[in-house]
């Protein structure tokens, strides 16, 4: 029966999630989760919401949690759309604004599930190159050429029409290099896009600034948010979208009735309340992350300055595998992300663990330039 499956569903390999190996088998850098346990309120919404029983349906638009945000971020809560995780709601966007054939746009290399997201809505997908700072050109902000193999685009592209581009995905900061663009940057970029531009937040909490700003003076401009990294809630799926109430109702009605659970809900909502427990955890992982750049860059790696809870690890040459060291460090217990892009180079993605698994990692990488393989 797989011959009625639609042909885009049919051509496309679906996206790959990092590795999830067994509990206790590996120290996991390799999918950006959290090393800390989250705050215990959140353990504790759970508990009271189970308590209390599971026969209800949630509120169908996280109304508890889109008040808590709307405060802490200064709009009001018809500025909120909460999702299943915001891979959620990145799939509730790329449904509401591209449709068949039409053009969805993303900078190169970056998030690979925005890609996966215009495949299986058979829309497609124009990937914008970083030049080799980890800057966009003017291009990404223009409308799409027509001609085929137009500059810093990644693939041709046949019969593009001028008007086809209908969604800007741009993380900040980026992963796989945990680089970002400045909000001034980044405004430049919206001012001269036709459509909307959506920031992928997900590692904001740890680069100290955001565009919450531009969402309330650019119409153009939304931002999606993830539980699952600065508040340590991966396995809970939450994340949620910051735009203007008219773009937000649009949403409302893509979005599946019941996206997100009472549990999901309760827990989010005391989560994203105690701002004290996630200025002290940033505050760790980000010194962790400054000390893994430096140790990383005195072993001989190329690393950018990374905003969030992560580093980008190149070798400047072909002398060290990335490959090889990714499988050492496996064999060795440490779970990192072996990256490797077409038209661009591959390199390992370290999430940035406690201080205790960071050392042992960095200890595990000087063993193994020192020859230990
Ligand atoms: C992890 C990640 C997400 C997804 O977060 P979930 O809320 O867990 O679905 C979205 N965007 C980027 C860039 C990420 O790295």
């Amino acid at each position: 029966m797989s011959g009625f499956v639609r042909a885009n569903v049919a051509a496309m390999a679906g996206y790959v999630p990092g590795e999830q190996p067994k509990e206790g088998e590996a120290v996991k850098l390799n999918t950006n989760e959290n090393p800390y346990r989250a705050t215990e309120k959140a353990y504790d919404a759970i508990r009271a919401v189970a308590d209390r029983g599971l026969s209800r349906y949630p509120n169908a638009v996280a109304q508890p949690f889109r008040e808590v945000a709307a405060a802490l971020y200064g709009v009001e809560p018809d500025w909120i759309m909460c999702g299943n995780g915001s891979d959620d709601v990145l799939t509730v966007l790329t449904r509401s604004f591209v449709g068949e054939n039409e053009l969805l746009r993303l900078p190169y290399p970056s998030y690979i599930l925005y890609k996966s997201l215009a495949e299986i809505q058979g829309a497609r997908s124009e990937e914008v190159r970083f030049d080799a700072d980890w800057r966009l050109p003017e291009y990404f902000a223009q409308a799409p050429a027509t001609e085929p193999n137009a500059p810093w685009r990644v693939n041709p592209l046949e019969n593009v029409a001028a008007d086809s581009l209908k969604l800007v995905y741009l993380p900040n900061p980026n992963s796989p290099s945990g680089t970002v663009l400045s909000v001034a940057e980044i405004e430049k970029i919206a001012d001269s896009l036709s459509c909307p531009l959506v920031v992928d937040e997900a590692y904001a909490d740890f680069a100290g600034f955001n565009c919450v700003e531009l969402v309330k003076r650019k119409t153009n401009v939304a931002i999606s948010r993830t539980m699952s990294k600065s508040y340590a809630l991966a396995g809970l799926r939450f994340g949620f979208l910051i735009a203007r109430p008219e773009l937000i109702e649009q949403t409302l009605k893509v979005k599946d009735s019941y996206n997100c659970d009472g549990l999901s809900i309760a827990a989010a909502t005391a989560a994203l309340q105690d701002q004290d427990w996630l200025a002290e955890t940033t505050k760790k992982i980000v010194a962790t992350r400054e000390r893994q750049t430096k140790r990383m860059r005195e072993l001989g790696f190329v690393v950018p300055d990374s905003s969030a809870n992560f580093t980008w690890n190149v070798w400047p040459d072909a002398s060290v595998s990335h490959k090889e060291l990714y499988e050492y460090l496996k064999r060795n217990g440490y779970l990192v992300r072996y990256m490797n892009y077409a038209g661009w180079g591959d390199g390992l993605r370290i999430s940035v663990g406690t201080d205790e698994q960071t050392d042992a990692c960095l200890a595990l990488v000087e063993r193994f330039l020192n020859g230990d393989r």
